[in-house]
């Protein structure tokens, strides 16, 4: 039978509470125990897909194509594995599904209401996914205190009641602000959130403290008074800008063996072989050989979780080499109004300190011609270049208009009465009107042709990759890019679609039609991400 750790969150957002389950999670599998995450989102929106960036960070795909919240990103990363549409619930879905099921006439003669019916959906999309699972864990999105997020709260309430007290674990995630001109800590708005979980009936079984300096006995004695949990059940999570590093600084504290004695459960032997290969890997991005310098250019650059899998990927890469990355960020709307008013030389000032360029995904016509800038001068300089789905597209366009000289060459999201659409919609996207959950979505099969540095990278013919666009390179071009220097080095069989493109003569120019950031792990880095890292490492 499994069990389940609720993990909560108080004070303010933005705490890392993604990160903190996914730690718990890695150290709860280095004991042995087979873990599966779930987080709920109480927001109303069925899915995050529809949501700008700006709004809601990354939409993180997964292999079954569910647009996901990006700590579904952090579980798979920490934990090595690939989740499902049902490791993410949000509120929409669950009122979703009640109210289809009342139309259905499955509730008929009652009246649906919050507590029994939404909060029983919500109870059994968590026994849902606890099949051949020891231990599920359950992090509730948002703030102790949103009205959204109270049916949630209530659901877990309940499911101590149901399942038994050393089934039911309840984790609280707080802000312990230090107030410099005082030189105090203050633990007043920890004991507020506390007393709001308490209120409806929850009280938090271990409390970890986010603070930004350790926190000295006192403070953790006045939290366990206050909130009434036992001094060692005060866990420190202690700022750091190496998230791999947390489970570390959790383990220290006892916190795997903690949860394990409140769950009653027998812990099992260290598996010492993860355990180490996280250690060795945390241990190269701390002691590093050298910097590396990478440019992304994006259209959500002022806010980072956008980017979220890409930084990551990135970071794998690096620390197999054992190189820090080094990130310029640079806005593509500044790059294109730059290149515009001053010339293209204005992109030696832009470029000339990096060791190489990603253009990442993103969608509508806002900063693209910078995006195709610097893909040009990756192009003519040899900077090493990995275009991610838009970055693909943007890749092929400005080939198409500087090398093939087809002066308008675009894609249609962009300019849909251009006279060489080198990207279009395919006849199935075609007059769709439903946005939500629409596009090219989850993986699919790309095979490689050999001799390309896609083959060599993935040293392997056929593989999974993970989607989420809506157009595609038109194969009406494809000869005559190819007869050029390009290389169409992947490619889906099924429908003939160009995957994976590179450039003949060019030490590493590759860009893929998928999202390759989503399947890399910090000890399993993408391969592509890896060779890409390895040109600019040799760039540098
Ligand atoms: N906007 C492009 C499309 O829909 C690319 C999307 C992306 O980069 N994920 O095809």
């Amino acid at each position: 039978m499994a069990k389940y750790v609720i993990i909560t969150g108080g004070v303010v957002s933005s705490l890392g509470k993604g990160i903190a389950t996914a730690s718990i999670g890695l150290l709860l599998k280095v004991r042995g125990f087979l873990v599966n995450p779930l987080k709920f989102d109480p927001y109303i929106n069925v899915d995050p897909g529809t949501m700008n960036p700006y709004q809601h960070g990354e939409v993180f795909v997964t292999e079954d194509g569910a647009e996901t919240d990006l700590d579904l990103g952090h579980y798979e990363r920490f934990l090595d594995v690939n989740l499902s549409k049902d490791n993410n619930v949000t509120a929409g879905q669950v009122y979703l599904s009640v109210i289809e099921k009342e139309r259905e006439g499955i509730f008929l003669g009652g009246t649906i209401q919050v507590v029994p019916h939404i909060t029983n959906e919500i109870k059994e999309r968590i026994r849902k996914i606890a099949n051949d699972h020891d231990i599920i864990l359950v992090e509730i999105g948002g703030t102790v205190g949103d009205i959204e997020g109270l049916p949630f709260l209530e659901a877990v309430r309940q499911l101590r009641l149901e399942e038994g007290k050393d089934n039911v674990l309840y984790v609280h995630l707080t802000l312990v602000p230090f107030i410099k001109s005082a030189n105090e800590f203050k633990t007043k708005p920890t004991q507020h959130s506390v007393n709001e979980l308490r209120r409806i009936g929850i009280q938090p079984d271990i409390i970890l403290c986010r603070t930004e300096r350790p926190l000295p006995k006192e403070a953790k004695e006045k939290i366990a008074l206050f909130c009434n949990v036992t001094k060692e059940a005060v866990i420190e999570g202690i700022d750091t800008d190496n998230i791999y590093k947390i489970p570390l600084i959790f383990k220290e504290q006892n916190l795997d063996w903690l949860i394990c004695q409140f769950l009653s459960l027998q812990t099992k032997e260290i598996n010492q072989k993860i355990w180490q290969n996280w250690l060795d890997f945390v241990n190269k991005l701390e002691n590093p050989k050298g910097e590396i310098s990478i440019g992304i250019v994006g259209k959500y650059t002022s806010l980072r979780d956008a980017y979220k899998s890409v930084i990551e990927a990135i970071t794998h890469a690096c620390g197999y080499f054992s190189f820090r990355p080094k990130i310029k960020w640079i806005e593509a709307t500044d790059l294109e109004e730059e290149v515009k008013k001053k010339g293209k030389e204005i992109l030696e000032e832009y470029f000339a300190d990096i060791s190489g360029i990603i253009v990442p995904g993103g969608f509508g016509v806002r900063g693209i011609e910078g995006k195709i800038f610097a893909c040009e001068y990756a192009r003519e300089n040899n900077l090493p270049f990995l275009g991610l789905c838009v970055g693909l597209q943007c890749a092929v366009i400005e080939f198409a208009r500087n090398v093939l000289l087809l002066k308008d060459a675009h894609s249609q999201e962009f300019d849909p009465n251009t006279k060489n659409p080198v990207i279009h919609l395919l006849e199935s996207q075609r007059g769709i009107k439903k946005k939500g959950g629409t596009m090219r979505l989850g993986a699919y099969p790309c095979l490689l042709k050999e001799g390309t540095i896609a083959y060599y990278a993935y040293q392997t013919k056929r593989v999974y990759e993970r989607h989420r666009h809506r157009y595609e390179v038109n194969n009406q071009y494809v000869n005559l890019l190819e007869k050029n220097g390009m290389v169409i080095s992947g490619f889906y069989e099924k429908e003939d679609l160009v995957e994976i493109i590179e450039l003949k003569g060019h030490p590493f120019f590759l860009a893929t039609q998928f999202h390759p950031e989503f399947k890399s792990r910090p000890l399993r880095p993408h391969p592509l991400f890896l060779k890409f890292i390895e040109a600019c490492i040799q760039k540098s």
